[in-house]
């Protein structure tokens, strides 16, 4: 896959001359006028929605802005006209700080990538936002998320006030997932499901170039779907939810049980048996240390991931299953193996070779990059 890098250098040759003067930049305008039509250069945005058409060269200055807003941190990148990546910025959130500073911090992240990006914010066409937490899609409102305090912010209206162009609002893993479809795992699929299991289990689902969404809300919540009647508690209050025997703090609080038995000697060795210390990467580095009964933990979440993925298989006939997160990136190969096995095991025989379970690609880059895209094709 080529680096962004690669596809930044031919832009930056083309800043540097943008940069030397206006006057300059004008006559290079002027004078590449007859093969870059309209460059858009001197257009400014306005609340009207702007169509993002793809320029060949980096004539245009036209970009667009990807916003993945975590509860510990934020990531935004700047996007040309022709997708490539021009300006990369990560903070931490500081949600403690409270929903204003938060909004401000939003927005004073937003100027800096541009900055770094060499644009302004006349130059932006759109903004997808992935955000955590329910929220009003049409409205552009977080709801309610507990690990940014927010509650019922009006974050499309906030940040369309400052930055005068369409703001688009999706779920961060929704986000995650048409990025994957666009530019990942699953490119040139026509339904993707993506399965993301970390501290909980996160779905998303493409079908047909479309984000599959509620009246109002996301939808995909396979964390939520029930695996194992009146099984273990969830933290959502229901009982046998896949996140609740599958999730990383699932697997995390077996480990810990084998680290305190004495079946588990490199994982109690490395982080003691505490479940807050064992996360993903300590899991991976034991398994390749020898601990069977670990390997065997996080393969038995697999196999739970793949009930739920069978009952979607029944429901949508997905045709690519795309995994990632910390459990999938502790052993890539064997779990995204024993969803598939999981899986077929429990579909009807007409859908056994119906669909194929991936691996993540983008990793930390999926949802800014599925936020923007996302975005761009909302705003044309
Ligand atoms: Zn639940």
């Amino acid at each position: 896959m080529p680096s962004d890098l690669d596809t930044l250098q031919p832009w930056n040759t083309q800043t540097a001359r943008f940069k030397r003067s206006r006057a300059i930049m004008d006559d290079a305008t002027s004078q590449s006028a007859k093969t870059a039509k309209g460059t858009g250069k001197e257009k400014t945005v306005d609340d009207v929605p702007v169509k993002v058409t793809p320029r060949k060269g980096a004539a245009s200055r036209k970009c667009s802005i990807g916003f993945d807003l975590g509860g510990t941190k934020m990531l935004a990148t700047v996007f040309d006209g022709d997708f490539n990546q021009i300006g990369r910025r990560r903070r931490r959130t500081r949600a403690f700080e409270g929903v204003d500073q938060s909004v401000q911090r939003i927005i004073e992240t937003i100027y800096e990538v541009l900055e770094k990006a060499e644009r302004t914010k006349d130059d932006l066409t759109c903004i997808g936002m992935g955000c955590p937490g329910p929220l009003d899609l049409d409205q552009g409102i977080v709801l309610e998320a507990p690990n940014l305090n927010f509650k019922k912010v009006r974050l499309r209206k906030l940040l369309q006030e400052e930055f005068g162009c369409p703001i688009h609002l999706l779920n961060d893993v929704d986000a995650g997932v048409y990025g994957e479809y666009r530019f990942g795992a699953g490119r040139g699929a026509r339904c993707v499901l993506g399965v993301f299991p970390g501290t909980g289990i996160g779905g998303g689902c493409v079908y047909d170039g479309k984000i599959l969404r509620g009246r109002e809300n996301s939808c995909m919540e396979i964390g939520h779907t029930q695996v194992i009647p009146n099984g273990p508690l969830c933290g959502c209050g229901l009982r046998g939810c896949l996140e609740a025997v599958a999730s990383r703090l699932a697997v995390s609080a077996a480990a810990a049980q084998f680290a305190l038995r004495g079946q588990a000697p490199h994982l109690l060795n490395e982080v003691g048996s505490d479940v807050a210390e064992i996360r993903s990467s300590a899991l991976s580095r034991s398994i390749k240390a020898g601990d069977k009964a670990i390997e065997r933990c996080v393969l038995l979440s697999a196999e739970f991931v793949g009930v739920a993925v069978a009952n979607v298989v029944h429901l949508l006939s997905p045709d690519v299953i795309v995994l990632g997160g910390g459990l999938v990136d502790a052993m890539p190969e064997q779990y995204a193996k024993a969803v598939l096995t999981s899986a077929r095991a429990r579909v009807l025989p007409s859908a056994r070779d119906s669909f194929e379970v991936r691996v993540a690609e983008l990793g930390d880059d999926s949802v800014v990059k599925g936020a923007s895209a996302w975005a761009q094709r909302a705003t044309v």
